[in-house]
């Protein structure tokens, strides 16, 4: 036998912030990337999960409001046994481990066990929340101080530990955690202790996250207000005169696309932009990508083009994907930007170009409606006649620019880069979403994304699973082939770009807002 003491595992109490995954430290993140054992709790968001290993064990341990004392023995017990089985274990807790999670409780079983472990804090409920919906905690103008009180006291103790008399006088802020079944009692005991009646009061329900929800009211009216609604938790409850800024320092739940929930059916590696530029928005965004991008069957009619670019006087590029695909076989075949020598290089719009620029040449040519009849107005303005043009393109693209720049008299090779081909199968969370009703929008970027959606789900299911979800459409082919399907399309930008359809949902949205 080994000797014990070298399988002595560690155990990190890891504070996983309020709800927003990127609320979690560094060090946090660093902790989970390392784990044997991961023992998570309700309020820990799940997506942090992804930072462990995939062979890491993952074990849920909270209940949905409150948790009995059987329970969290049960838990200290797991934490000892894992800790003496020599794992690494991080025990995952929502917000910080040592405000209101028994935190120190799990600490006290470790250390009268001998297990060794390390804390690591988290951002809490109160701080998160605050910051989330503009009221800061503590002011100048306002207040010095801020107390975090928990609204339920354990049901054991028969007298309150809480000093009301301190709490409710002066300026400080208050904030409950675990207080909105208990909030009218608070409220009144503040009330009764001297707090005035007019002092403002915010409910924050799932602060920092993309159901965020918050009540304003005031120590006088907050628990019939939250009453009216069935407001629920989890929420921390703010009290103090610092409530009054969220009118001027909200800045989280007010962007223009906070609470939607918006689709993406772009293939996976194409997604991450556009994604971004909709969650900055305040979107939720679940990509459900219809297309997959893979090589051609044979890259030979590729190959052989760029073995001899020297006889093209154009290169046309009409996607990044394209673009980027193109310079990547350039590189296989040991070549450089040189190659394309004195090869004139047209962008369909400002992305290509900018992919183009990234391989070192700058376009020649980027017409000013971003899409194949824009290429195509672009070069009936030259003498095409005999000119031998290289369309490098995907499997599918449509035939606009090969058959007019022929028909100009061009000489048209257009081998295939890449293939659109559709996914083996639909994420289950994006269909989940769609049968459950809660998606507000589905964005489609080219009408391969529409088409694919179509045949993986049959039309009539399309059609049913899209009633009531706004459809936004890049321009207007896409939207052709939408309306083809029977959806009506709802969101199209006058320019076919990311940027614009992006532009476009906001202002559909704040038009019905
Ligand atoms: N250790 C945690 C608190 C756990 S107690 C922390 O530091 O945040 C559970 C209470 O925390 C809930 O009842 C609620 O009052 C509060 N809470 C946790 N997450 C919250 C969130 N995202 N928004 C609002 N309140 C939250």
């Amino acid at each position: 036998m080994s000797n014990p003491s070298q399988h002595t595992g560690m155990i990190y109490l890891v504070g996983a912030g309020p709800g927003d995954p990127g609320l979690i430290t560094l060090k946090g993140v660093e902790c989970l990337q390392r784990a044997q054992v991961v023992i998570y709790d309700y309020l820990a968001n799940e997506q942090l999960l992804a930072h462990a290993p995939a062979d890491a064990e993952l074990i849920y341990a909270g209940k949905i409001g409150g948790r009995h004392n059987q329970d969290q023995e049960e838990i200290n017990r797991l934490l000892v046994e894992k800790g003496r089985e020599g794992k690494i274990v991080v025990r995952l807790k929502g917000g910080d481990p040592f405000v209101f999670g028994r935190g120190g409780e799990e600490c006290e079983a470790l250390s009268a066990a001998g297990v060794p472990f390390q804390v690591v804090p988290g951002v809490t409920a109160a701080v998160g929340a605050a910051a989330y919906s503009g009221i800061p905690l503590t002011h100048r103008d306002f207040t010095a101080s801020v107390a975090f009180v928990t609204g339920h006291e354990g049901k054991d103790k028969s007298e309150s530990a809480i000093d009301w008399d301190r709490l409710s006088l002066g300026n400080g802020t208050v904030v409950f955690y675990m207080g909105i079944t208990t909030l009218r009692s608070n409220m009144e005991r503040l009330l009764r202790h001297g707090r005035s009646p007019e002092t403002p009061v915010a409910l924050v329900r799932w602060g920092t996250a993309p159901t965020q929800q918050v009540l304003i009211g005031t120590l006088g009216d907050i628990a019939d207000r939250a009453e009216a609604i069935g407001f629920k938790p989890p929420a921390v409850t703010i009290v103090g005169e610092v409530v009054a800024l969220r009118d001027r320092l909200r800045w989280f739940d007010n962007r223009p696309l906070f609470g939607r929930k918006i689709l993406v059916t772009r293939a996976a590696d194409q997604a991450g932009e556009f994604a971004a530029m909709l969650t900055d928005r305040g979107a939720t965004v679940m990509e459900c990508p219809t297309i997959k991008l893979v090589d051609p069957e044979s890259w030979e009619p590729l190959d052989s083009a760029i073995r001899s670019m020297s006889d093209y006087d154009w290169l046309v590029l009409t996607s990044v994907n394209g673009a980027r695909r193109f310079f990547q076989r350039l590189a296989l075949l040991g070549l450089d930007a040189r190659a394309v020598g004195t090869c004139r290089v047209c962008a369909v719009g400002p992305k290509t170009a900018e992919a183009i620029r990234a391989c070192g040449i700058l376009p020649d040519m980027v017409p000013s409606d971003y899409k194949a009849e824009g290429v195509v107005a672009e070069f009936a303005k030259l003498a095409m006649n005999g000119t031998r043009v290289l369309f490098p393109r995907a499997d599918k693209a449509r035939e606009v620019i090969p058959c007019e720049l022929k028909r100009m008299g061009a000489q048209v090779d257009s081998p295939v880069a890449y293939r659109n081909v559709m996914p083996d199968r639909l994420p289950p969370e994006a269909l989940f979403s769609l049968e459950k009703r809660t998606v507000d929008c589905i964005t489609f970027t080219s009408s391969s994304t529409v088409h694919n959606l179509a045949d993986m789900l049959g039309s009539d299911l399309l059609v049913n699973m899209l009633k009531g979800v706004s459809v936004a459409s890049i321009g207007a082919i896409t939207s052709k082939a939408c309306r083809s399907l029977g959806l009506k399309v709802d969101i199209e930008p006058p320019n076919s770009t990311l940027a614009h359809l992006v532009e476009e949902i906001e202002r559909h949205y704040r038009s019905i807002r």
